[in-house]
């Protein structure tokens, strides 16, 4: 029997995580639930996977569920604390952290120093301190097994190759992007309202992951994620549109040979494969027809135009702090954007003089890197307030 703890169960990893254990079967057992505050789509969830715990983050959503606790169910602290203690629950065998931006830092922490099988598709703690949570992953033994689609397609390449040895095996890897709902539009994205954000061409996700899907920065963000990830140099990694979808990532070794994992979008496949590891078995996503689909195109994605995704590379290749600060004023414009506050061009105006405004590089600590995050929200905001006035 294998107990699962989803972090973020009613998000759209989490939603898609609760399908595929359905399909996994009776060896699969749901042990634990985490939301911020949706306690309709909880309670739903509660009666059809009778978890042993749940926890709330939001203080108010916490305090309404606690007054009418489901049987048999132990309610855990609101706020960050619910979270770690989650994480680290000595009966969880697997943990998937599927929370939305850098809160998942302190629950991931947790789950890696309980050793635990970690499912990984919150993907901001890894850009804000990746590489120390490699570090940490390494000396308690905590296995960390991608979930986004493409570094879940690098590590599917990798099998076989020895961690400490990935970067002298890699010559590049070929990190594919679908371009977001915008690729091919022509003429100026400052009117791009929050619901043409949202609409991706390829993947329904939640409304974060869509905007920096849109802007591009996921694509900036899932490559600090594979720089850390994978101990690999940033210069290695390079970025391909590829509108189909259906190549998730490949790796080309210093032998010339190239491996690459392909199936149809449907993370579902990922989000199994994260689970089951090593293992692989028979999942919801329907197999990829090779005839039908007869071509696979490849373009240079255009930083000029997707500034965000060059502001990513940038702070990659600045390191230390760099990274932690470019997330956070990301997750801030992201959200001021989706508030209607702040246009769509006007995201990487923030990113980009937030970084401007970071002192010289300092050394990345965990501790750092917080701080390097509550600075940049705070800079950030106040960006904001003078580009809206423009
Ligand atoms: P969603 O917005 O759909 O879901 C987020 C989940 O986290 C919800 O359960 C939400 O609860 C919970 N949550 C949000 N904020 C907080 C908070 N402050 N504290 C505690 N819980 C919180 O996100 P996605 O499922 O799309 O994405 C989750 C993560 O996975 C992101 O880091 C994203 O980058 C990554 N990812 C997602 C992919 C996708 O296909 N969606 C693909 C690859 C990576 P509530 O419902 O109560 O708000
Ligand atoms: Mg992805």
């Amino acid at each position: 029997m294998k107990n699962v703890v989803i972090l973020g169960s009613t998000g759209s990893i989490g939603a898609n995580a609760l399908l595929a254990m359905k399909k996994l079967g009776p060896g699969w057992r749901v042990l634990g639930l985490t939301v911020n505050s949706n306690l309709l789509a909880l309670r739903r969830q509660v009666r059809e996977f009778r978890p042993a715990c749940v926890a709330v983050f939001d203080y108010a959503a916490w305090k309404e569920f606690s007054a009418d606790v489901p049987r048999g169910v132990r309610l855990l602290p609101p706020g960050v604390e619910g979270l770690a203690e989650m994480a680290s629950l000595a009966e969880a065998d697997i943990v998937l952290s599927a929370v939305t931006g850098a809160v998942g830092l302190a629950p991931l922490l947790a789950a890696i120093r309980a050793s635990k099988h970690i499912a990984l598709a919150n993907k901001e703690p890894m850009i804000m301190a990746g590489a120390l949570l490699m570090q940490e992953a390494r000396r308690w033994q905590a296995a960390l097994i991608p979930v986004d689609s493409e570094p879940s397609a690098i590590f599917q390449c990798l099998a076989g190759v020895k961690p400490g040895e990935y970067d002298q095996a890699v010559s590049r890897v070929f990190l594919t992007a679908s371009g977001g709902p915008f690729y091919s539009v022509k003429k100026s994205l400052a009117a791009v309202t929050p619901a043409q954000a949202l609409k991706h061409p390829r993947w329904n996700m939640g409304p974060k992951i869509s905007v920096d899907s849109a802007t591009l920065m996921n694509k900036g963000l899932e490559a600090i994620e594979i720089q850390n990830l994978f101990s690999l140099p940033i210069s290695k990694i390079q970025v391909l549109i590829h509108p189909q979808s259906v190549i998730h990532s490949g790796v080309e070794f210093n032998d010339g040979s190239v491996l690459a994992q392909l199936s149809l979008p449907d993370m579902k496949l990922p989000i199994q494969y994260a689970l089951t590891w090593p293992r692989r078995v028979r999942s919801l996503v329907h197999p990829l027809d090779l005839i039908k689909l007869s071509r696979l195109d490849f373009f240079k994605p255009d930083f000029h135009r997707f500034p965000c995704l060059e502001l990513a590379f940038c702070a990659a290749r600045k390191g230390g702090l760099y990274p932690a600060a470019l997330n956070a004023a990301n997750e801030v414009a992201v959200q001021l954007f989706l508030d209607g506050a702040l246009k769509f061009t006007d995201i990487p105006r923030v990113v980009e003089r937030v970084l401007a405004a970071c002192g010289p590089v300092s050394k990345l600590t965990l501790a750092g890197a917080v701080e390097a995050d509550s600075w940049a929200r705070q800079k950030a905001s106040g960006i904001s307030e003078y580009v809206k006035k423009r």
